[in-house]
């Protein structure tokens, strides 16, 4: 009999890791890092709800840092077993990972630089992530990591190289579904489905609303771009570096193509952002990208790129745009402003009402991105308090989730034979979910807890 453990990403967002366990193997679905408060984060990073030298493989839905951002604490406490995850995902995770550690890194440094009482210590470091890189194994093709498990992955559509997780184990199919990809979106393919499972663990993150359709968000975002331009402001843009980045470029070089926005500077700044839009460049006609996009691709042969995009991996070339004037576009990470360059141009920004922080991806529960969100009038950056003049804006357009109604016809089209589970949600947003699929007729629907375990 198998059984299943959530382990994160159970009534929250972040963190996703789930155990199935049979008699003969026991296989991790995603190692995600928890992300939020310092602190409170840190100590659910730090703790495993299970053992972990009785994992015998972990697979990866998708590169995202929520879902393998905690593999360097699992090698770091002694796992030396096999990694498996699609070949994009594999490319994606050795610059992820690495770029994790080193802001895990840096931003101990600087707190520690500007925080005298208190010190703290990276929670894993670049030869930690080394380690987890080394574990990693390509698997575009269904495979055994251990005796009665079968895994074959199914693409997500969510961001490049993501996968849905199918094993098939003692008797049962259990499709996890990572992150869902939108029905309709800028740069990939929907999502695709095995024929017929047992049971569904599904994300929930946008299960009681929809989003607008990414097609409208040029025009706002003209709109923003040609206002900034006459006001001379700085606008600032947390992009999560993969994905978004490259969605806010592929439009603007639209935009400036069509002639709808002025010359106005772009820069950006994050050597990882930089990294994977050289991979969507080199897999511009093998990923799984949309037709829409492929047809872009084919006349314009640099769709990530015009002449006013400047990429910027030095940090020297990032900190000279501290003092430059605007106006000017910045790019940069993390996506919730949790850490990395985003938290320098907020610091130097936020207190200047003429400058725009812009938001265009989801902001977790507890995140410095969620708080300026709500509105919060005071923060902290670097456990120094700010007031906030900035303008603050938030555009929803953007997401690379599916929304309430794509997960419901997701759900409808898998059909799950035995139950739902519903993670990587808030508890709102998979309340919302759940009667909604309710009223399509599944009644087998879990909200499992952390920790919470269940027979297959
Ligand atoms: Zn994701």
């Amino acid at each position: 009999m198998a059984r299943i453990k959530f382990c994160g990403a159970a009534g929250e967002v972040t963190g996703s890791k789930h155990l199935i366990m049979t008699g003969k193997g026991n296989l991790l679905l995603d190692c995600g890092l928890f992300q939020g408060k310092r602190a409170e984060a840190r100590e659910k990073n730090l703790k495993f709800p299970f053992d972990i030298s009785a994992i015998d493989a972990v697979a990866l839905s998708h590169a995202h840092i929520d879902h393998t951002g905690a593999l360097p604490l699992l090698t770091k406490n002694g796992y030396k077993k096999p990694v498996y995850c699609s070949s994009i995902t594999s490319h994606l995770s050795e610059i992820m990972l690495k770029d994790s550690a080193r802001l895990q890194e840096n931003d101990a440094e600087f707190f520690n630089k500007i925080n005298k009482d208190e010190k703290i210590a990276p929670l894993y470091t670049e030869e930690d992530a080394l380690k987890a890189i080394s574990l990693l194994r390509k698997k575009d093709s269904p495979f055994k990591p251990f005796e009665n498990m079968k895994v074959s992955l199914y693409e997500a559509g969510h961001v490049l190289g993501s996968c849905q997780i199918f094993a098939e184990t003692e008797g049962v199919k259990i499709l996890y579904s990572g992150d869902v990809g939108r029905q309709s979106q800028l740069l990939l393919n929907p999502p695709c489905f095995p024929s017929e499972t047992d049971y569904l663990v599904i994300e929930s993150t946008y299960g009681d609303r929809e989003h607008p359709e990414v097609e409208d968000a040029k025009e706002v975002l003209a709109e923003i771009i040609n206002s900034a331009f006459k006001k001379k402001s700085k606008v600032i843009i947390p992009g999560f570096s993969l994905e978004r980045t490259q969605e806010i470029i592929y439009i603007l070089d639209n935009l400036k193509n069509e002639g709808s926005i002025p010359a106005i500077p772009v820069y950006v700044d994050s050597p990882m952002s930089c990294e994977i839009t050289k991979i969507f460049n080199e897999m511009k006609f093998t990923g799984n990208f949309s037709k829409s996009f492929l047809e872009y691709a084919r006349l314009d042969k640099d769709p990530f790129g015009y002449e006013y995009i400047n990429y910027i991996s030095e940090k020297r070339d990032s900190q000279k745009l501290n003092d430059a004037a605007g106006p000017m576009l910045i790019i940069s990470a993390s996506g919730m402003c949790e850490g990395g360059r985003i938290l320098h141009h907020l610091r130097n920004s936020i207190e200047n009402e003429n400058d725009i922080l812009l938001l265009v991806g989801f902001q977790a529960q507890g995140t410095l991105g969620r708080r300026l969100k709500e509105g919060e009038k005071e923060v902290k950056i670097f456990g120094l308090k700010h007031e906030v003049f900035m303008e603050v804006r938030s555009l929803e357009f953007f997401s690379a989730h599916a929304g309430k109604s794509d997960l419901v016809s997701y759900v409808r089209k898998v059909n799950p034979k035995k139950g739902i589970f519903l993670v990587h949600g808030e508890n709102s947003q998979r309340e919302g979910l759940s009667q909604a699929l309710k009223k399509e007729g599944f009644n087998d629907i879990r909200l499992p807890e952390h920790g919470q375990e269940y027979e297959l």
